[in-house]
């Protein structure tokens, strides 16, 4: 079978260097594992750490890829639910589930876990025509749903689904912000909070305003204008003079950090929660503590989410009320292109693809 696979790193992104379409032995099943045959892979920011060999020097040789989705073609004899046949999708968090966390249902917070496809190995990830997984790693796939979009989904649906449901607790009515409403968790924000029958305000950069509201949002603002806040405030202020509420943002889903996050603050009313799950603009960000200590409010953390929060979010993508967004495909051979693609980020609306045949 054929794999992406890298024997060295690449500090200087020069992914062609290094990036090989080799043939690698298929994989069997340990006992608690299924074996599938990948018919759609998608690409995550892990790829380009694990090929720089930074923060984390992953293992050489190397397949990446943790989102898979595929057939199964044959499974361990301790495998329960899951049967030679079933079209299934990877769950990527693979946490110990016998420590303290993991049976306090916190699998995410699991001081054991790795993110399949990054830190496992060598040669074990999704960029392969057929890869394994324990059984508790995947999740059935919906009949509506296809391998293309079941692929596209797994990590970013999974940590928006945890960042709005999990932590921030999001109820139906709110008045829910999200950073960057044109980005993979972004777009799966604006779909979550709409399900739960929010008013909801994306912002994002100019080219991808009309996307957002095509995801559902009620309002785009260009986050790239100075006075961004002043426009959201003011969308606020419109959604609260309709329910008779005083104005502000309920939830603020960030990822942005850095150059947005103290406007953010100044946007959430009293008793309000800010979820962020990343920072791309920078981690040094200033915070004005009067909004924290004078308004009541929740700053919560995030990170992938339980395997029962991502099967939720499926339920949904099943029932048609959230979607992926999927930018392109490239074949294993174009694997180099694809990822310097997700690295300019020039462009992109949702996630790139990865498959043997392009
Ligand atoms: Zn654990």
């Amino acid at each position: 079978m054929k794999a992406v696979v890298y024997e060295e790193y690449a500090p200087d992104d020069d992914y062609a260097r290094i990036l090989q379409v080799k043939d690698l032995d298929e994989p069997k099943p340990k006992s608690n594992e299924v074996v599938f045959e990948v018919k759609a892979a998608a690409l995550n920011y892990n790829d380009i750490w694990g090929m720089r060999g930074q923060p984390v020097a992953v293992p050489l040789p190397h397949v990446s890829g943790s989102d898979a989705a595929g057939d199964v073609i044959a499974v361990g004899d301790d495998v329960r639910d899951i049967q030679v046949g079933d079209r299934v999708v990877s769950h990527s968090n693979m946490a110990c589930r016998v420590c303290k966390a993991c049976t306090d249902g916190r699998e995410f917070d699991c001081t054991r876990r790795t993110i399949w496809g990054f830190q496992t190995g060598p040669t074990w990830g999704a960029y392969q025509e057929v890869t394994h997984l324990p059984e508790v790693n995947v999740s059935k796939i919906p009949e509506s749903v296809s391998y293309d979009e079941a692929a596209a989904s797994s990590m970013t649906l999974l940590t928006s689904w945890h960042m709005l449901v999990g932590r921030a607790k999001i109820t139906p009515g709110q008045t829910v912000l999200i950073m960057g409403g044109g980005s993979g968790v972004g777009s799966f924000g604006i779909q979550i909070a709409k399900l739960y029958n929010c008013d909801v305000i994306a912002t994002a950069s100019p080219d991808k305003l009309d996307k957002c509201i095509e995801l559902g949002a009620d309002y785009a603002v260009d986050h790239r204008k100075e006075d961004w806040h002043k426009e959201v405030w003011a969308h606020s202020k419109e959604i609260a003079k309709r329910k008779g509420e005083a104005p502000g943002i309920d939830i603020s889903f960030d990822h942005i950090g850095e150059t947005h996050w103290n406007k953010q603050l100044t946007l959430l009313k009293y008793g309000a929660t800010l979820v962020s799950c990343g920072a791309t603009t920078g981690y040094d960000a200033h915070t004005d503590l009067r909004h924290i200590f004078f308004k009541g409010t929740n700053i919560l953390g995030s990170t992938q989410g339980t395997k029962a929060e991502f099967d939720q979010g499926l339920y949904w993508m099943g029932q048609g009320k959230i979607k992926s967004q999927i930018d392109s495909i490239y074949s294993y051979e174009q694997a180099a292109e694809a990822h310097t693609k997700m690295l300019t980020g020039k462009g992109l609306f949702g996630k790139i693809l990865l498959k043997s045949q392009g």
